[in-house]
């Protein structure tokens, strides 16, 4: 088989991919993200993701949820802005007039069947990157050969389970990354391969990420991540240096978190508040 090189996320690495936001720039010219999910009950994975990808330095936000979410996401990210499907409780039908520069889609979603078909509909239509995660990836395990139909240079963001959805089993890591990579190398992708030391996966290269520790284990932590690598992605990296910023600084916060509190009591929104002590790190 063909050789894997493995290399290490360190600080170095990252501050030599990490470009300051200009002087000069305006809202309009640092990115645009779309992020596209919830369903009633689950409202708050796209609260997270949102709050993360401005937190992480895009120009703005827009946020593509069900009804049921309009209130409690104008309430609670007064920053984002909001299209809301007809239907009340899911996505049904995404359509939207805005020109994201990345979407992140899956945040959240459910697995109505509505909402597949939907998601066949918007991928049949979209040439935008994506950052594609949680419910949309286990919806592209049960229909493999609508991955023809997502976009050269996604993301994907799986974990564990959903990796296993996707691929298949595996008998030892390296049978899991070997996989991992030809799937990532037939379309073109950047796979994370999530969970304590988060692989990236990128041709025939796999990054071993450095930062984080087990106060990451908590729910919403993978949708804070996914709204990260989204804003990335919308600010212009490209989806290599995009996935390796935000799985950095993900894990960076709680490194840092961990001076002030203890595993258990980090939840996913300390992810979010903590990520400005990061960027303060690259200077
Ligand atoms: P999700 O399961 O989609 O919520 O994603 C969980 C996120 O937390 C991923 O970014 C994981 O890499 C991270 N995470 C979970 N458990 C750990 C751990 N024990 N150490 C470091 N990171 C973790
Ligand atoms: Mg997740």
């Amino acid at each position: 088989s063909i050789p894997t090189n493995y290399y290490y996320t360190d600080l170095n690495e990252i501050k030599r991919r990490y470009k300051p936001i200009s002087k000069f720039s305006h809202k309009g010219t640092q990115g645009h993200v779309l992020l596209i999910g919830g369903c009633f009950g689950k409202i708050g994975a796209m609260v997270l993701a949102s709050q993360a990808a401005l937190r992480s330095g895009c120009g703005l936000a827009t946020v593509f949820i069900p009804k049921c979410g309009y209130e409690i996401m104008q309430t609670a990210t007064p920053e984002a802005m909001v299209i809301a499907d007809e239907n009340n409780y899911k996505i049904t039908d995404i359509n939207f007039a805005i020109q994201p520069k990345a979407i992140g889609i899956g945040m959240g979603i459910g697995q109505e069947n509505e909402t597949k078909e939907a998601f066949y509909h918007f991928l049949k239509n979209n040439l935008t990157p994506l950052v594609v995660d949680a419910d949309a990836l286990n919806i592209l395990s049960e229909h493999p050969e609508w991955l023809e139909l997502v976009p050269k240079n996604s993301i994907l963001t799986p974990h564990p389970r959903e990796l296993e959805r996707l691929i298949g089993t595996w008998k030892d890591d390296f049978e899991k990354i070997e996989k991992t990579r030809q799937l990532a190398q037939k379309y073109q992708f950047v796979i994370l391969i999530k969970g304590a030391y988060t692989l990236i996966i990128e041709g025939k290269n796999v990054y071993v990420n450095s930062s984080g520790n087990q106060a990451l284990a908590t729910g919403g932590s993978g949708d804070v991540l996914s709204g990260m690598i989204t804003s990335f992605r919308a600010q212009g990296y490209s989806a290599v240096d995009a996935a390796f910023l935000g799985v950095y600084f993900h894990g960076r916060t709680a490194d840092i978190a961990m001076n002030d509190m203890g595993y258990e009591g980090f939840i996913a929104s300390d992810i979010i508040k903590y990520l400005g002590k990061v960027f303060l790190e690259l200077k």
